[in-house]
């Protein structure tokens, strides 16, 4: 068995590394960096995506032929993680959230067509991109086969009528993912549509405000009534919703994961950092033994979720869709990002409640990963559905070549 990972590899997380470290954090000090929202301005943003794409840094994720650095999975475990050690890390490389999902969705279904006019733009930079799923009540949510949004063929054309909500990007996208139902068909009833910001027959309802700081197109709710696209514009075929969600989800939730561990990481680096100076009680914080517990236990969780992580990675990119892996990487990751970072802002106290760290920033952030991609408890359910169909197989190694 072997967890080493390969010198190329190990090369560019490097100069990821040295790259954020130089061109990221000193952006994260400067409070002129941020936009309303906690996110870092655009015109800085877009600064710094040409720096890395001059340091040939670019999108790692996708293949070369396309314009990236052709890692799958296993490296982008070794490298979101590197470019989350900054709060603007993943953004900056064209690895964040929600375009990462749809990119990767796209290259594995999408027509060579609509690749051309739907994901290359994203690929490159030029256009920003939302996956319209979740719905208000009685709509769908954490269960999908509870959407109400219509499509419906009339004339050659499919009609959409219905109401998203939390729809990440969405006040900035121009490509869209979107899913609606097409039949009553319990497994083949979703499709999935691409449409642009453009199309008539759908608006933008409003910004939903939240908690943590956001994604540049903030959430929004979205309202359709009438919203007319072509044929072509289905992804993957009519009826091939759900599969087209299973497909995007499964790699999005560890790749969220991915960045959650940079997260950590740098939680435990600003906590590590005042505790080796402040003194008290005539010791350093760093030599009570009760900072020590702390501070092992967050780093044991972290590598607890690394292999996790990774594990779940090898296994997509041995053609696995390791679906109770990704569950339970999703449940431990969100958990111990939520942890640790509640036991950073502790051991740094008043600074680590102030907004002179981003402690503060990853605390309010972590909320969300809990629910988002599949709420913690539906995530447990996915899991104990392996147990039940496995028994004791559930914990197998897999048995390698000789
Ligand atoms: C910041 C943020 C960004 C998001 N971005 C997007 C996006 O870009 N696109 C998109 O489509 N959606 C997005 N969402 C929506 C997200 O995917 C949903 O919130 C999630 O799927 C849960 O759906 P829901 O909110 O309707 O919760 P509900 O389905 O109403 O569930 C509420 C709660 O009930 C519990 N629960 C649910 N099912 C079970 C079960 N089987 N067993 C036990 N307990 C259960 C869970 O605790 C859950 O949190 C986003 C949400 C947030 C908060």
């Amino acid at each position: 068995m072997d967890f080493s990972i390969s010198p190329e590899l190990a090369a560019l997380e490097e100069k990821i590394r040295q790259f954020v470290s130089a061109n990221i954090l000193p952006c994260e000090q400067d409070p002129a960096s941020y936009d309303d929202y906690g996110n870092i301005k655009l015109p800085l943003l877009h600064e710094i995506r040409q720096q890395v794409k001059d340091a040939g840094l670019w999108a790692p994720q996708i293949p070369k032929e396309q314009g990236g650095l052709g890692f799958g999975p296993v490296g982008m475990a070794v490298l979101y993680e590197a470019m989350n050690y900054s709060i603007f890390g993943p953004v900056c490389f064209n690895c964040a959230a929600p375009d990462d999902g749809n990119m990767y969705i796209l290259n594995q279904v999408a027509t060579p067509e609509q690749k051309a006019r739907w994901l290359q733009p994203i690929i490159d930079g030029k256009a920003r991109s939302s996956f319209a799923m979740n719905e208000t009540a009685p709509g769908g949510g954490s269960d999908p086969s509870m959407i109400e949004t219509t499509a419906e063929l009339k004339d050659g054309k499919w009609v959409i009528h219905g109401r998203k909500w939390y729809i990440t990007g969405a006040g900035e996208a121009e490509h869209f993912i979107l899913m609606a139902k097409t039949s009553d068909d319990p497994r083949q009833g979703l499709t999935a549509f691409l449409f642009h910001r453009d199309d008539p027959g759908w608006r933008i309802e409003r910004r939903i405000g939240i908690m943590g700081p956001e994604e540049h197109g903030g959430h929004c709710e979205l309202i359709f009534d009438g919203l007319t696209l072509d044929e072509d514009r289905v992804l993957m075929g009519v009826g091939q919703g759900l599969k087209v969600t299973q497909i995007r989800l499964g790699l999005a939730r560890l790749t969220h994961c991915m960045r959650w561990l940079g997260l950590a990481k740098r939680a435990v680096a600003i906590a590590s950092d005042y505790a080796a100076t402040r003194e008290g009680f005539g010791i350093k914080l760093a030599d009570r033994e009760s900072i020590q517990m702390k501070l092992g236990q967050a780093a044991m969780d972290i590598e607890t979720g690394r292999l996790m992580v990774m594990r779940a990675a090898w296994r997509i990119e041995q053609g696995s869709k390791a679906r109770q892996d990704v569950s339970m990487a999703k449940i431990h990751v969100s958990e111990l990002l939520n942890r640790v970072t509640s036991d950073a802002i502790q051991i740094c106290g008043a600074r680590g409640y102030s907004k002179d760290t981003v402690l503060e920033w990853i605390y309010r952030y972590a909320r969300q990963a809990l629910l988002v991609d599949g709420a913690t408890e539906v995530h447990q359910m996915v899991i104990n559905r392996f147990l039940m169909a496995n028994g004791h197989d559930f914990w197998t190694w897999g048995v390698g070549d000789d």
